[in-house]
Order: structure tokens, then C-alpha cells, then sequence
């Protein structure tokens, strides 16, 4: 009997073979992909003696036109009951009062961790000489940093008021025409989000974390991440990680805790790839670490990510790219995303060996040179396939 995905005392996610997970199928080109998707995941499940009892829930264009609402109550109820979810991408609602459906999801359910990992596949066109050597995973914090919500348009009597508060409180001289964007980062949200990272590269056995911050410049916000995170590691990973700063010579058995300042670390990412591996960053950062990072290796048609809380357990699974609204329907785009964020959630539930055959199948399919039109039109020896032929053709090779 299909079971539901609970969370233990210690932490730890309960699943049983047979787990109930929601679904959000995504607007657009979510009625190509999520089907495809679909076949692929629950083919490599049943290979391994596993089944998921899908649970569709609205969300997006679809439910506004059932029910009248972008995000209803219900969906919001479904994934903090069932704790784990995946969806396709959703259309973002021109006025009204969500800013974004996702970024309404991730608050609501406190999903402070962005997991975004980068890799290359074999016969994905990619822009660099080697992108094999680049081989990342991004936690970028996703609840801080200006990405709050704390702005105030220029002129308007909030912002007039601040400015001249801060001019006669702190002496600040902010020009009086200017916007105004306020940057939180507390050691809270620092703490929790580095926390995260560690924990995922000692039980993943991957070499490091880098923490990435501009704390050159903003001293108190991105300085300040960078020190709370060398704390932290003092604090609670003594024993199984070392901070740079201690680690005199090699790290040893220890995962090796290190930092870099943002504006080089893209260089970094470009010229000594292979140098980095689990990656922990503040949010704007990290926004443009993880769309810099997925070019390289040419995958922003199929990179994953997920919005995860490890404290309640919460965790939704996503495409990132959005709706391609002009393809919808022509069973034409490349469910390389919604696919890889299933390899995602099965790696967080522990079905490593799913997820495992599902990335080897589809290794396969592409170097075999079998993709669909947004590869093919880069690759001179391609065969362009179809969405569903290419979840077929990963399917056969599972
Ligand atoms: P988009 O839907 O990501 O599409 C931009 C371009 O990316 C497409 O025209 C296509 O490129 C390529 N692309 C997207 N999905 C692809 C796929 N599965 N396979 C291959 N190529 C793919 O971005 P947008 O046009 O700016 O946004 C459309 C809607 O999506 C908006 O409502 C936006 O708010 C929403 N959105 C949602 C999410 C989300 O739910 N996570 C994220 C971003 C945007 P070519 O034209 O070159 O073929």
C-alpha cells in the first residue's frame, strides 16, 4: 500500500517502496515534459522494485482556470502533508498579487536551501574546451540577501523618510533620488544554509566546500557569512572538517572548508574548475554562480535544481527553466530537467541506485547522439528526436 514520506527524530526522511508523492505537472511545455519525465522515472523504479503513487497537484495556469486561484490552499496543504513534491515549470501570473509562484512556494514552506548541481554529459554542446572537469553542487541560500522582498521605489515617501533617517541617524548621504534595497543575511539563515553543505559533501564523500561571498566589500552581510561558516565548522564539525585557515598542509581524512571572493570565483569556475565541488553562497551570488556554471557545461535546456528545508523535511523538486509557452504542446522540448530533478529527489530519498541507472540511460541516449532539437541544432552528428522519443530512447537503455 502506497505510504506517505515522513521525517524521523533524528532528521532522517522515511520512505518506503511504495511513497505518495505530489505532482504539479507546469504549464506550457509541462504537458510534453512531465509525461515523458514521468515514464522515464517510473520505469527506473520499477527496475529496482520501487513504485510511486503520483499525487497531481494545481498549480499555475491550470489551476487558475479549475479553481480561480494561481497557488490554491489545497497544494500548499498536499506538500507540507507529503513533504516531498516535484513540478514543471509554471507560468508566472502578469499583476495581481504573487510575485512568483515559486518564490511563493519556497516561502510559505521555508525552503531555504537552492540545491543546484552542475555536471556535464558526454555530447552536450558546451561553450568550453573542458566541461568535463567541471562537476558542482550549488547551495545557494534562498530565503536572504536582497532577494528578500525589501525594496522601496525611488521618490516615494518611504524611501524619503529612510534616507533621511539614515542621513540623520548615521550621517549616511545617500542621495535623495535614489531606490532603496535593504540586504539581510543573519547567522541564521547563514548558519543553517553552510550547515546543509557540509553535511551533503561528507555524506556524498565529495573533497570540499567553497564558500563563495563578496565579504571583500560588504564586510557585515558577506563578510559575515564567510566567518559564521568557519565557526560553524569549529562548532559542530570538529572532528570531520577543517577550515582552511586550520589546515595546515593537507586535510587528510577531513572534508577541507575553504572560501573564495565571488567576482574570482567566476573566473575560477572558467580556468580551474576541477579545484571546486560543493559550493555554499549567499543568494544573489549564488543566482548567478548557478546559470553561469550551467552554460558552461551547456545544460541550461536541462539543468535541475530543488528548494529543500532539512529541518522539517520539506523538499520541491523543479525544473528550472520556464514554460517555453511558444513550443507548448508539440511534444518537441527537452525533458532533460524535469528528469534530472527526479535523479534529484530520488538521491534525497536515498534511491541512489534509481537515480544512478536513470543518469547512466540518459548519458547514453545523448552521447549516442539521440536529443532533442536544442542539441541537434548544435550538433553536426545528431539525430533530433522528439520529447517522448527521447524519454523512449533512455527508457530502452535503462
Ligand atoms: P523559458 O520558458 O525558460 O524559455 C526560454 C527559452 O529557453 C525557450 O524559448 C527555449 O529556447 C529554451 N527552453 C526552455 N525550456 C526548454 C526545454 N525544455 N528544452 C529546450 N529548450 C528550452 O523562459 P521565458 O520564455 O522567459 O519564460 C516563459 C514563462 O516561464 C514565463 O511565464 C516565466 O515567468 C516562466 N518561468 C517559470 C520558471 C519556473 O517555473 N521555474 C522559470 C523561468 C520562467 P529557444 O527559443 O532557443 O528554443
Amino acid at each position: 500500500m502506497a505510504e506517505k514520506i515522513s521525517i524521523s527524530q533524528d532528521g532522517s526522511l522515511v520512505v518506503s517502496d511504495n511513497p505518495i508523492i505530489p505532482f504539479i505537472e507546469g504549464d506550457g511545455t509541462g504537458i510534453d515534459i512531465w509525461p515523458a519525465a514521468k515514464a522515464v522515472m517510473d520505469a527506473a523504479c520499477a527496475k529496482h522494485g520501487k513504485k510511486i503513487q503520483w499525487m497531481e497537484v494545481l498549480a499555475g495556469q491550470k489551476a487558475f482556470d479549475e479553481t480561480g486561484e494561481w497557488l490554491p490552499e489545497e497544494t500548499i496543504s498536499k506538500f507540507r502533508e507529503y513533504l516531498i513534491g516535484i513540478k514543471g515549470p509554471l507560468t508566472t501570473p502578469v499583476g495581481g498579487g504573487i510575485r512568483s509562484l515559486n518564490v511563493a512556494l519556497r516561502q510559505i514552506l521555508d525552503l531555504y536551501v537552492c540545491l543546484r548541481p552542475v555536471r556535464w554529459f558526454e555530447g552536450v554542446p558546451s561553450p568550453v574546451v573542458h566541461p568535463e572537469r567541471v562537476d558542482m553542487v550549488i547551495f545557494r541560500e534562498n530565503t536572504e540577501d536582497v532577494y528578500a522582498g525589501y525594496e522601496l521605489a525611488q521618490g516615494s515617501d518611504e524611501a524619503i523618510k529612510l534616507i533621511a533617517y539614515l542621513h540623520d541617524e548615521m550621517g549616511w548621504e545617500i542621495r535623495h533620488d535614489s531606490g532603496i534595497g535593504i540586504k539581510p543575511v543573519s547567522i541564521t539563515g547563514s548558519k543553517r544554509l553552510i550547515r546543509a553543505s557540509i553535511k551533503y559533501a561528507l555524506s556524498r564523500k565529495r573533497e570540499s566546500v567553497t564558500m563563495v561571498h563578496k565579504g571583500n566589500i560588504q564586510k557585515f552581510t558577506e563578510g559575515a557569512f564567510r566567518l559564521w561558516g568557519y565557526e560553524l565548522v569549529k562548532e559542530e564539525f570538529d572532528d570531520v572538517a577543517v577550515g582552511w585557515d586550520d589546515c595546515h598542509g593537507e586535510p587528510g581524512e577531513r572534508l577541507l572548508v575553504k572560501d573564495a571572493i565571488a567576482d574570482n570565483m567566476l573566473q575560477q569556475i572558467l580556468i580551474r574548475p576541477s579545484e571546486y565541488d560543493v559550493i555554499a553562497t549567499t543568494n544573489l551570488n549564488g543566482d548567478y554562480l548557478s546559470d553561469a556554471l550551467a552554460a558552461q557545461v551547456g545544460g541550461i535546456g536541462i539543468a535541475p535544481g530543488a528548494n529543500i528545508n532539512y529541518v522539517t523535511g520539506h523538499g520541491i523538486f523543479e525544473a528550472t527553466h520556464g514554460t517555453a509557452p511558444k513550443y507548448a504542446g508539440q511534444d518537441k522540448v527537452n525533458p532533460g530537467s524535469v528528469i534530472l530533478s527526479g535523479v534529484m529527489m530520488f538521491e534525497h530519498l536515498g534511491w541512489d541506485e534509481v537515480a544512478s541507472s536513470i543518469v547512466k540511460a540518459m548519458a547514453l541516449t545523448i552521447s549516442e547522439g539521440i536529443v532533442t532539437y536544442d542539441f541537434a541544432r548544435l550538433r553536426a552528428d545528431a539525430t533530433e528526436v522528439k520529447c517522448s522519443e527521447f524519454a523512449s530512447a533512455i527508457i530502452d537503455r535503462l
